[in-house]
């Protein structure tokens, strides 16, 4: 499999070069020359399949030569080693948690699968010279990619996030693990430190002097893998046969974007359900045609705060750029944090589930499209465990009695941080050590 990038103006690449590029020199995201089918054979027999199995014969194709079979089945064996289990939650509703990873996000999987693909990569190529992991996060990324790539040789993780504006939890989570992972404080907004990000992105000072990536949901070792989500989705649900319907929490789209994909492999889905919060850019763009980012709203569900979506380029082009054929097979909604509330309140109360208030907005779109869908099994994607977002779910369903237990053993460790006020203190950092 080759990749090329979204802006034409960069040279084809195989997966290696893309996952250690992150980003093509042209500043386009990465995308595979073709999606490919997977036999008839899998998708009748997948009911009897491992994950194990189900996630090497998708990973496969995309890794193509770059990872030899043996190491890739040692790769998805141990970034698969927890549950993805289907609750049901009402007639023809259920959620799908992608929660019971290290760090309790579905994020999880991406930066584990990426982490061992460069690691990888770097030991074959037999690279001495160090590979920086820059990365800005909102709360939930930095922690998953922190966890990832802890101790992963040849790899130092620097993760900028904003004094403040991530909880208690995920701050424990990127500040307490230490070894070849760095947290920078950074006095501003999560934009703030994607901006600082940037910047040291195509600062030649920087860059001539240490190999940079990035590793959010536009490299393309975090983004495919999430495909497996929807696989093990449809292994768990094809007996009903009854025609699938997801909906996914959206905010860069790269999880939702990947779904897609397991489809145009060959999965038989019905319709994909963006649910996003009050930052509207994709309802408002499917309902008119005009795509119109305005500044960020910040939410409870703040992993989705986001206005102009990385991925959603990537959406378009598996539907040829047409918003027409898109909207054959995705729909988008959105939802205030007033809606989210009384549906985190709904789900406590009538089904006696906590969920997070992204999985909330999630089970919002879900429902709203099955109304007219009534024929359809529902699956809303749970993509962060409650606990992560207490300040906004304990108000609803009162206190947590007990923390889970990868939580619970982060609580008592030592918060370590630098601070960044500004560019300069990140660069200086960068420059000398
Ligand atoms: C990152 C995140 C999302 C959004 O996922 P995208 O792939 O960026 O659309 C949703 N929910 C939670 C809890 C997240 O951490």
């Amino acid at each position: 499999m080759k990749y090329y990038s979204l802006q034409q103006q960069a040279p084809i690449v195989t997966f290696d070069e893309a996952v250690i590029r992150g980003i093509a020199p042209d500043r386009g995201l990465y995308f595979p020359e073709d999606i490919p089918q997977l036999p008839a054979s899998f998708w009748g027999d997948i009911e009897h399949l491992s994950h194990e199995e189900i996630a090497f014969t998708a990973m496969k194709p995309f890794v193509g030569d770059t990872i030899d079979d043996n190491a890739l089945r040692e790769i998805v064996a141990d970034v698969l080693s927890f549950d993805f289990p289907i609750v049901p939650i009402e007639n023809n509703v259920a959620t799908l948690e992608l929660f019971h990873g290290p760090t309790m996000a579905f994020k999880d999987v991406g930066a584990r699968f990426m982490a061992r693909c460069l690691g990888y990569f770097l030991k074959k190529r037999k690279q001495t010279e160090e590979v920086t992991v820059l990365v800005a996060t909102s709360g939930d990324t930095g922690g998953a990619v922190a966890r990832g790539f802890y101790k992963v040789p040849g790899i130092k993780v620097v993760i900028l996030y904003p004094a403040g504006k991530v909880s208690k939890i995920q701050e424990k989570q990127l500040t307490t693990l230490g070894h070849n992972i760095t947290a920078f404080e950074v006095k501003g907004t999560f934009d703030d430190c994607q901006a600082m990000v940037k910047r040291a992105f195509l600062d030649t000072d920087i860059t001539n002097k240490r190999q940079l990536t990035s590793a959010n949901s536009i490299n393309v070792a975090r983004w495919l893998p999430q495909s497996l989500y929807y696989l093990f989705a449809y292994k768990a649900l094809k007996k009903l046969g009854k025609p699938l319907v997801f909906s996914v929490p959206s905010g860069n789209f790269g999880n939702i974007c990947a779904g897609m994909v397991a489809h145009f492999m060959g999965m038989p889905v019905q319709q994909f359900v963006a649910s996003v919060n009050s930052n509207t850019t994709i309802p408002r763009y499917m309902a008119s045609g005009v795509y119109a980012p305005i500044t960020t709203v910040p939410t409870i569900s703040n992993a989705m705060d986001v206005s102009d979506p990385s991925n959603f380029v990537r959406v378009l082009q598996l539907f040829e750029n047409e918003r027409n054929i898109l909207s054959k097979k995705f729909t988008s909604y959105s939802y205030c944090d007033q809606a989210t509330r009384a549906a985190m309140h709904t789900l406590y109360t009538k089904h006696n589930y906590i969920a997070d208030p992204h999985g909330a907005v999630g089970y919002l779109g879900l429902k709203a499209y099955l109304k007219d869908h009534t024929e359809a099994h529902g699956i809303f994607l749970e993509t962060a465990h409650p606990v992560k977002f207490l300040p906004a779910v304990e108000p609803v369903v009162g206190a947590f009695k007990e923390l889970p237990e990868q939580i619970a053993s982060l609580m008592d460790k030592e918060k370590v941080a630098l601070h960044a006020g500004n560019y300069m203190d990140l660069k200086t950092y960068l420059m000398d050590v």
